[in-house]
């Protein structure tokens, strides 16, 4: 089921505990259409101008990223 693995991914991902940051309420449908599209390529850290800081990122083949907590995809530099 994409479901269930999308939503494994998403709570490895999201900060929860004492450190949760203010929550931000995100719209994941264009990660979870990626990854029915098989068109993840990596995910690794990487700084978020919108969080701001450096954060999970779905890197893509196209050297573009998505942020993994606000979902802000930045364009290839
Ligand atoms: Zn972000």
């Amino acid at each position: 089921m994409a479901g269930r693995r999308i939503a494994r991914l998403v709570s490895l991902v999201l900060p929860r505990g004492k450190h949760r940051a203010s929550r931000v309420e995100a719209d994941l449908a264009p990660i979870a259409a990626l990854l029915a599209a098989g068109q993840l390529d990596n995910n690794d850290t990487a700084w978020c101008d919108t969080c701001p800081g450096r954060r999970v990122h779905a890197f893509h083949p196209d050297g573009s990223r998505t942020c993994w907590t606000c979902t802000t995809t930045t364009e290839a530099e």
